[in-house]
């Protein structure tokens, strides 16, 4: 349960408010081409319009060096949003000083002002108070509901709330309650899938489904530093090699884990490699347990040491159909699955269509999640790049809960508290 005031816990009408969104949206050449986070947000900007309110929001874009960095400008979402609300959204060029106050002023009840990128002011990562202060004179409410930056204590998270009194939105509420829910509750079986770069970046978060999960299974690169940990060969594969002994520790408490009960923690059987990640470089299959089966089944032929060898100049791109399918039928089996970190570089485009050469063992696990094999858990996905691929993929509609927050849901699932979330006025 959230336990933190909400916008529906508050009298807001006739009230000026700020409103903390996340709309670090992806734009290019002056527009957005992903409205997710926008659209994501519209729910709370309808209730507070309702309530008649002066309606001023602010946000970060990107990483701008300095004010008059055009690229990161929120131009382009002020004009989104008036297509999105249907209505006016005038916008100040500055969040804070004349500018903004002005804009600020002579704003009437249900009207939107959006205000210029908050991170055109250092002082906004540095959690300054002055800046704090100048912002919170714009309004008499606060309300956060930007999920993607609660993680952060920055002076539109933390030290403003030190000025005005501060309730949650709706999106804020329903991430919070989303993702605590899974961790805490959820249907069983439990499955979770964790992918991506780094093994670093998800350290907690693996410990924590060892604990809570009924089957864990790894793809992506960080995969590759758990084949080292057993030994397997990766040459030219990205691996985390200062991890390793963290990647051993996770084996060890997973198979004393899989003593204790029924838990499975799956690494690939599989790859897809390549000599570079290139969308023209020819591909092949490697099954690293293919020499095991062969043995068995045509002994004493063996088949050519390449296919359950990398070769030296070979990397790990994508797991293989093999491991793809094992995922596939554990998600049969689960009511609830997490899905962190795509299962190979899904970047690299293809020569033809919308799948990427190393995107199919990701495309498995969304048809198995999408439930093409004929079920269909519910699902939560989290993590920056993952829900950057089911955007350009057009599918950030179809799951259980789409998160607008990379690193806040990994913290969140890790179990750590969110500064921009604890800042929030209690429920009574
Ligand atoms: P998320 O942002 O969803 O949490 P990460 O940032 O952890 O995910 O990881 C996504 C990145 O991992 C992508 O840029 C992808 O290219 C990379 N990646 C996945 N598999 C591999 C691999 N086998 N080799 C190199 N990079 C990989
Ligand atoms: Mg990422």
């Amino acid at each position: 349960m959230f336990t933190k005031k909400t916008i529906k816990d508050i009298d807001l009408s006739g009230k000026t408010v700020l409103l903390r969104a996340d709309y670090n949206v992806p734009v290019e050449d002056g527009k957005i081409t992903d409205d997710y986070r926008l659209q994501q947000s519209l729910p709370t900007l309808h209730y507070l319009l309702e309530q008649d309110v002066k309606l001023i929001i602010c946000s970060h874009l990107g990483r701008p060096t300095g004010p008059g960095d055009t690229t990161n400008s929120l131009f382009p979402v002020a004009k989104r949003l008036k297509q999105l609300l249907k209505r006016d959204v005038e916008f100040a060029p500055d969040c804070i000083g004349e500018r903004a106050e002005k804009a600020a002023k002579n704003l009437k009840s249900g009207q939107v002002l959006l205000l210029e990128n908050l991170r055109f002011h250092p002082e906004e990562e540095k959690n300054d108070p002055e800046f704090a202060k100048q912002l919170a004179s714009l309004a008499d409410v606060f309300v956060q509901d930007g999920f993607g930056v609660v993680h952060r204590a920055h002076a539109s998270t933390d030290a403003i709330t030190k000025f005005l009194p501060s309730v949650a939105g709706l999106l804020l509420e329903k991430e919070v309650d989303t993702i605590t829910n899974v961790m805490e509750k959820p249907e069983r079986p439990l499955v979770a899938i964790i992918g991506g770069a780094k093994i670093a970046d998800k350290i907690d978060l693996l410990h924590r489904f060892i604990e809570i999960a009924d089957v864990v299974a790894v793809g992506g690169a960080m995969a590759n530093t758990f084949l080292v940990a057993e030994g397997i060969d990766v040459a030219q594969s990205l691996y985390d090699k200062v991890d390793l002994p963290v990647a051993r520790d996770i084996m060890r408490k997973a198979r004393t884990e899989a003593k204790k009960r029924r838990f499975i923690f799956a690494i690939p059987h599989d790859g897809v490699v390549a000599h570079k990640m290139d969308k023209t470089a020819p591909t092949r299959i490697v099954d690293w347990s293919a020499h095991v089966i062969a043995d068995i089944e045509t002994y004493p032929h063996r088949p050519p040491a390449r296919a359950s060898h990398i070769l030296w100049q070979e990397m790990i791109l994508d797991i293989g159909p093999f491991s793809g399918s094992f995922i596939a039928g554990g998600v049969q089996l689960a009511n609830t699955v997490v899905w962190n970190g795509t299962m190979g570089v899904t970047e690299t485009p293809s020569l033809q269509g919308p799948v990427g050469p190393y995107a199919h063992g990701t495309e498995l696990v969304i048809e198995a999640l999408l439930g093409q094999f004929g079920h269909k858990p519910f699902t939560v996905v989290g993590g920056g790049d993952t829900v950057g691929y089911l955007e350009n993929r057009g599918l950030v509609n179809s799951f259980g809960h789409v998160s607008t927050g990379g690193g806040a849901s990994l913290e969140l699932m890790a179990g750590r508290k969110l500064p921009g979330v604890e800042a929030l006025e209690d429920k009574k």
